[in-house]
């Protein structure tokens, strides 16, 4: 062994700056297998052009992947006989066969979409869940609530609705995906039709308010997140005030939450203004088959 290269003080600088770099793009990377924005054969792809995707290793894409981690990665690259130092660009060809095989399931196993879009209330969430429901195949989730029925709503269509007691029981039993409280009632989305309908490669549109979807996002990260915006503040008030079917002291509060809503955008995959039903209609059918 020959004795390393003496480097610079420039030159060391420089190569650690190289190497910062390349860590943090790597991490993007894993960040993008995670969220379900880059597949297994995307990656593998890259790696003919992009020298750091090349020298990651295959174990640290594969256990990227969400659902899989390091367990289920490391016992998967035995299962196909890849070594667990192996990189990328080290991969022979029958072993990219093997892993594509593995990750790139035929469309009638792969896994629906789930969107979420929340937002401020008054906003125009449920009649954009109405129009999706009516134009494309998305599966609508019926959430669960406490709060009474409107005098136009219907049981089991627009929610179930609730006691506290059965609240409370669905709560101890694990049968939400996410819950929260708001404007004094609480509402639940119900795990299993979601679950079902994802399995069976059908993409789900959960219409649920911010804290939901911040739980939705962390249990299921592959899942999208979108922010409907108002066209502008005075519309979303005067919608609200509009609203007959609320109380005044309920107007008042909804309004005040409405406020606080509006600042939570950043945290969301996208954000759309509601200014025509239809285009964001459009916008989430896209999402879906994006
Ligand atoms: P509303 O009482 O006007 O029907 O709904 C009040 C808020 O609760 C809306 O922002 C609506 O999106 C949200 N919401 C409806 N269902 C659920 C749910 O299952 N979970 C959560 N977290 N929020 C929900």
């Amino acid at each position: 062994m020959g004795t390393p290269p003496q480097l610079t003080p420039a030159e060391r600088a420089s190569a650690l700056a190289k190497a910062k770099a390349s860590r943090q793009e790597r991490s993007a990377v894993k960040s993008r297998i995670k969220s379900g924005e880059l597949s297994i054969s995307e990656v593998i792809a890259l790696a003919q052009s992009n020298e750091v995707i090349a020298k990651m290793r295959v174990l640290e894409m594969v256990e990227s992947k969400s659902g899989v981690g390091k367990i289920r990665g490391k016992a998967l690259l035995e299962k196909l006989d890849i070594s667990s130092t192996r990189r990328i660009q080290g991969l022979g060809r029958y072993q990219r066969a093997a892993l594509l095989k593995e990750f790139e399931l035929p469309t009638s196993l792969r896994r629906g979409k789930l969107i979420v879009l929340s937002g401020p209330g008054g906003v125009g969430k449920s009649t954009v869940a109405k129009k999706l429901r009516e134009a494309s195949d998305f599966v609508v989730i019926v959430s669960a609530t406490t709060r009474p029925a409107r005098f136009n709503e219907v049981a089991g269509v627009d929610y179930h609705y609730l006691t506290a007691t059965q609240f409370d029981a669905a709560v101890k039993n694990n049968e939400f995906l996410e819950w929260a409280e708001f404007a004094g009632a609480r509402y639940g989305t119900p795990r299993l039709p979601v679950e079902t309908a994802l399995s069976a490669g059908q993409s789900v549109l959960l219409e649920i308010e911010i804290e939901g979807a911040k739980q939705v996002k962390e249990k299921i990260p592959e899942s999208v997140l979108v922010f409907l915006e108002p066209p502008s503040w005075e519309e979303l008030v005067s919608r609200l005030e509009g609203r007959g079917t609320d109380s005044a002291e309920r107007r008042a509060s909804r309004l005040a939450l409405a406020q606080e809503e509006l600042a939570a955008a950043s945290f969301f995959d996208k954000v759309l203004v509601n200014d025509e039903v239809e285009k964001v209609v459009a916008s989430l059918i896209e999402l879906a088959s994006a």
